[in-house]
């Protein structure tokens, strides 16, 4: 059965008496090569348990199950349990669980089904919620070896933007602190049903077992980010003191020009060890 033919795709759900759901946000592959290359290039061991996040009808999870030891899939859409259960039926190596991976306990449901196992996540991720889910998955404490995930094109881009190139934001900070992100490759509206308005690419996250830049604290490092980026089109000095306020202004511009930085550059140029550093500072103390 070819998940991605997009007949089939209309078949199996008219069989099952479902359609596509905008709230869930259920663009299908239809287009067999993209789900193939994904699992191809998401994971570089084989022996790995891999977790997806929206399984849909199943087409990426096939092409997991194939290619590595184990696919645990959490589906929000329990309409499509049971057409998961009829077209992933030949793979032993399959778990669907129904639920929403933003109220999933992760930590405690991959401890009881992959300990000690190398785990990866693979996902083609509903667009309404694409951030807080990546969030979610990095801030979880599950030593994930690696994370993929297709998005917008435009989230693609903020993903994997640095401090010299791009949409850098605080979402491509709070990625590229846990880990090393990169584009895999693009793939157009045109292979989804339904279309979406937007492209899509494919991005990787490989984690880091050991963080490289390491804070005071974390708390603090991501509320200097969050205040930063807050206040976009403001200069460092400015958006600190209106997301930092309590800090007062002079502390600030004191902190920012402590760490060698001009008041009046824009958070996008910092790094995360920039960024590291300032928090240190601000912070010192507290
Ligand atoms: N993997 C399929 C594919 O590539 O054709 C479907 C991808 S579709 C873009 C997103 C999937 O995520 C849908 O199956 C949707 O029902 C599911 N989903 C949406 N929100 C979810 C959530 N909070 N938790 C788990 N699954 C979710």
């Amino acid at each position: 059965m070819n998940l991605c033919d997009i007949r089939t795709v209309r078949d199996i759900l008219a069989a099952f008496g479902t359609q596509t759901k905008k709230n869930f946000g259920q663009n299908f592959l239809i287009r067999r090569e993209i789900p193939e290359r994904i699992a191809e290039e998401c994971c570089d061991a084989r022996d790995s348990v891999i977790v997806e996040i929206g399984p849909g009808i199943g087409c990426l999870t096939a092409e997991l199950a194939r290619r590595y030891r184990r696919v645990i899939a959490f589906e929000i859409d329990k309409t499509l349990i049971p057409v998961l259960k009829f077209t992933l039926g030949e793979f032993r190596n399959v778990e669907v669980i129904e639920g929403d991976i933003m109220e999933v306990d992760l930590q405690k449901v991959l401890a009881e089904r992959a300990a000690g196992e190398r785990i990866s996540v693979c996902a083609n991720l509903p667009y309404y919620i694409t951030t807080p889910i990546l969030m979610r998955l990095i801030e979880s404490g599950v030593p994930f070896d690696s994370i993929t995930v297709m998005v917008q094109a435009e989230v693609a881009d903020r993903l994997t933007a640095t401090p010299v190139r791009g949409d850098y934001g605080a979402i491509t900070v709070a990625v590229r602190y846990y880990g090393q992100p990169r584009l895999l490759f693009p793939v157009g509206r045109d292979n989804f049903l339904p279309a979406p308005k937007v492209d899509s690419a494919v991005v990787r996250i490989d984690l880091y077992a050991d963080k490289p830049v390491k804070p005071q604290s974390e708390k603090d490092f991501f509320k200097t980010v969050k205040a930063t980026f807050g206040q976009r089109r403001k200069t460092l000095a400015n958006a600190l003191s209106a997301g930092l306020s309590d800090l007062g202004k002079d502390e600030i511009n004191r902190a920012i020009t402590d760490c060698g930085f001009d008041p009046q550059i824009r958070g996008e140029k910092l790094s995360v060890a920039d960024f590291a550093a300032l928090s240190d500072r601000l912070f010192r103390g507290k």
